[in-house]
């Protein structure tokens, strides 16, 4: 059975911030970075808007640089999943697999996922022209023609990043207004490739082997057509990864586990000693920068909390 000051669970720019912070405070933190490491970063292309890099870096660079900076401090790293914790005020155990690991803090960095529509040939042509991740897949659909689903900055940026490849992008949103931020909505607008389906549903998505299609439903009108494509592109937000945490942390009604219970420790959970950071218990900003200062904040509430106790 093994010991540890701080145990952080999740290595994107939220955990690897708490991990540079809490290594350089001597207290050598155990990093469970999961198989899939990195969190969305890595499918991020470019970052143009982390402060430091004038020009831009991509997301998996960023990521190894913040990894290697945690490492060089002293963070030990794992690559697995954690597969169960008991979380409480007195006891805090983590197990990946059988392996036990006891915890005097814990700092919770899982991030959060991309949400799919829900159909069934969503599932059945997933990574067959589906895919929630243009930025990974965007370079399979040269000259052909795309569409994505969404209305925020996300479906703004993908649209344009898929303009690389694509000959013709179709933003469908089921609204008369984009919720993306007036920048992200012009850019796209300016760009000759992307054309705007407003107030449309994807109500189906059509294909044998490979997308062929998607069934739209205008929601004004009922209206159903068809429109030819080769690739759908989800970018509808995310779900927090929490399912572990269910039933001893307290979360949202979306689950997204809730933070600032203490003016002075702002990621402090309902379990003293647990704290919270970046896009699991942030619904709102999911920015790398806000991610990675989340995790400086949950670094010095355990510092602190450590010290306490
Ligand atoms: P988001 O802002 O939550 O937008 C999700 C979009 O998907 C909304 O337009 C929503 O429609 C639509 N949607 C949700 N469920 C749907 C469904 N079942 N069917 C059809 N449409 C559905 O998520 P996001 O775009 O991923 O952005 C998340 C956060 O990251 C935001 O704060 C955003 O500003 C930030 N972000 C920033 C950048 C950047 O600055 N470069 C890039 C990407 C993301 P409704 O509008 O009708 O709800």
């Amino acid at each position: 059975m093994e010991q540890r000051d701080v145990i952080i669970i999740g290595a994107g720019p939220a955990g690897l911030t708490a991990a540079i912070y809490t290594a350089r405070a001597n207290l050598k933190p155990l990093v469970f970075e999961g198989y899939q490491s990195g969190g969305q970063l890595m499918t991020t292309l470019e970052v143009e808007n982390y402060p430091g890099f004038k020009n831009a870096i991509t997301g998996p660079d960023l990521i190894a640089q913040m990894r290697s900076q945690a490492e060089k401090f002293g963070a030990e790293f794992i690559t697995a999943d954690i597969t169960k914790v008991e979380l409480s005020a007195n006891k805090k155990i983590i197990w990946q697999e059988n392996k036990k690991y006891y915890a005097k803090s814990v700092i919770i960095s899982t991030g959060a996922t991309a949400n799919l529509l829900g159909l069934k040939n969503e599932k059945r042509l997933m990574g067959r022209g589906v895919s929630a991740c243009a930025t990974c897949d965007g370079f399979f659909f040269q000259d052909k023609v795309v569409c994505v689903a969404g209305g925020g900055d996300s479906a703004m940026e993908e649209s344009i990043f898929l303009t690389r490849y694509a000959s013709k992008v179709y933003i469908i949103h089921r609204r008369d207004k984009f919720r993306a931020s007036k920048i992200m909505i012009q850019k796209a607008a300016d760009n000759p490739k992307i054309e705007f389906i407003m107030d449309s549903v994807i109500d189906d998505i059509l294909g044998d082997e490979h997308v062929t299609g998607v069934r739209l439903k205008n929601k004004k009108t009922s209206n159903i057509s068809e429109l030819s494509v080769d690739g759908v592109f989800m970018a509808i937000g995310h779900t927090p990864q929490t399912k572990l945490f269910k039933e001893q942390i307290e979360m949202d009604k979306n689950g997204y586990i809730i933070t600032c219970i203490d003016k002075f420790q702002q990621s402090a959970t309902s379990i003293p000693g647990v704290f919270a950071c970046g896009d699991v218990q942030d619904p709102h900003y999911k920015q790398a920068i806000t991610a990675a200062g989340k995790g400086c904040t949950a670094a010095l509430d355990a510092e602190k909390y450590l010290e306490k106790n």
